[in-house]
């Protein structure tokens, strides 16, 4: 449990960072919270590149829980951070098709996430022909949807409002690289920045997103996190957007409304997921090979479509199990971790950032339990399974 005459590092000031550091405040942490961000124009952030999409369809309780508050957040941004607040906050639900094959699992994974509180439901492919005329059902045996607390939003809206909040009440970003977190009797005593310099800090939280594995692997620990390029291509179509919702195909592609097109796109198989490390060049060949087939197989108006930019940012993916990593080491407890989300990063921000500030703050989780998230599991190699993973 954090004095108030303690300081805090956190590295990484994107959302998660951010995030962190506003609840610190909301909290009522009134240490020193400085944030270190190597690159104040955010360019090749997962947050600023990200799809930006919340989901409550998860297998796992715990994720179900923080984008509930999540989506609560959005939803109330007004209210926290004032009447012109707007992160274009389009509350629908996702749509997740499934094959035949799929019904039972698909349903009782609809009965585990009502238990938990989500307001979803199963579809059968006769109320999905009705409900969206537009869609292929001759494959399909079910499909998943939420009535509230799913939908998208732009993350870059909401990082720029949580930070200029934490400035507002004295946190302080740095511009800086950090290279490695400074270890002393078993506890972080700074951060070591590339210009020399080191932060002192009682704290220290790696909110590094992609790059979370490279600063503590000086000290010997492995995080299994690592940078894939996952592709969004910009399309243009003849297809309504009313009332269109973030559509999950069963080949993996996904589609959603955006400015007056459509975002959409698919992740590579594994064995072409290497680590991307530097690399933010689109894979192009995905929309030819794999993306637009499926597309226009599900959605038979897709076969024409016109392309009109596409990029590519970093998943942050836990490769042991797609789950993020929440809480300290279990040697260093000064050391906690907010990363590894692999695709959820930015819907978790807010409850993110509120659980590490209750742990920093008052030594405990008082809302959501992040604790099933935590290091322990890294540590003993045992995995969180997540069912729903894109
Ligand atoms: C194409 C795509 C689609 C996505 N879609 C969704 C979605 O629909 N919904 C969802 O919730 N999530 C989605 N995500 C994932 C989401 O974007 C991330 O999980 C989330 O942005 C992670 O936030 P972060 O703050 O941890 O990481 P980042 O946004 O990557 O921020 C990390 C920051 O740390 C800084 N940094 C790194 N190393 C150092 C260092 N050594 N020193 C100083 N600073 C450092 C970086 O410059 C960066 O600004 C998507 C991601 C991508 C790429």
């Amino acid at each position: 449990m954090a004095k108030s005459s303690e300081s805090v590092v956190i590295i990484g000031g994107a959302i998660v960072g951010s995030s962190i550091a506003y609840f610190l405040r909301e909290v009522g942490f009134s240490g020193a919270i400085t944030i270190v961000e190597r690159d104040p124009t955010y360019q090749q952030s997962s947050t600023a590149l990200s799809a930006s999409a919340i989901r409550t369809q998860f297998g796992t309780p715990v994720n179900i829980h923080m984008s509930q508050f999540g989506a609560d957040f959005f939803r109330t941004i007004k209210d926290r951070f004032g009447s012109t607040a707007d992160i274009g906050f389009v509350e629908r639900g996702y749509l997740i098709l499934g094959g035949p094959e799929t019904v039972e699992v698909r349903r009782a994974g609809v009965e585990m996430q009502r238990k938990e509180g989500a307001d979803v439901a199963a579809l059968s492919a006769e109320e999905l022909k009705q409900h969206f005329s537009w869609l292929n059902v001759d494959d399909l045996g079910v499909a998943t949807t939420a009535w509230r607390d799913e939908g998208w939003f732009d993350a870059w809206s909401l990082l720029s409002l949580v930070r200029t909040s934490a400035r507002d009440r004295g946190v302080t970003y740095v511009k800086g690289h950090a290279e490695y977190v400074e270890v002393s009797g078993g506890r972080v005593v700074g951060v070591k920045l590339s210009d020399g310099n080191l932060l002192p800090a009682d704290w220290c939280v790696n909110a590094a997103g992609a790059a979370s594995a490279s600063v503590v692997r000086g000290i010997g620990i492995e995080l299994p996190v690592s940078a894939r390029k996952r592709t969004v291509f910009s399309i243009k179509a003849p297809l309504s957007r009313d009332g269109f919702p973030m559509l999950f195909d069963t080949s993996g592609a996904w589609i959603r409304p955006e400015g007056e097109g459509f975002i959409c796109g698919i992740a590579p198989t594994e064995e072409n997921d290497p680590d991307a490390t530097g690399d933010f060049e689109p894979a192009h060949e995905l929309l030819e090979d794999v993306l637009w087939p499926a597309l226009a197989h599900r959605i038979p108006a897709l076969e024409q479509l016109r392309v009109e930019r596409a990029w590519a940012g970093h998943y942050e993916v836990n490769t042991l199990d797609h789950n993020g990593i929440i809480g300290p080491h279990d040697e260093i407890p000064n050391l906690i971790f907010a990363t590894g989300f692999s695709g959820h990063g930015v819907m978790h921000a807010p409850a993110t950032g509120r659980g590490v500030a209750e742990l920093v703050a008052h030594g405990e989780y008082k809302s959501i339990d992040l604790s099933p998230l935590g290091f322990g599991r890294v540590r003993s190699g045992t995995p969180l399974h997540e069912s729903v993973v894109y």
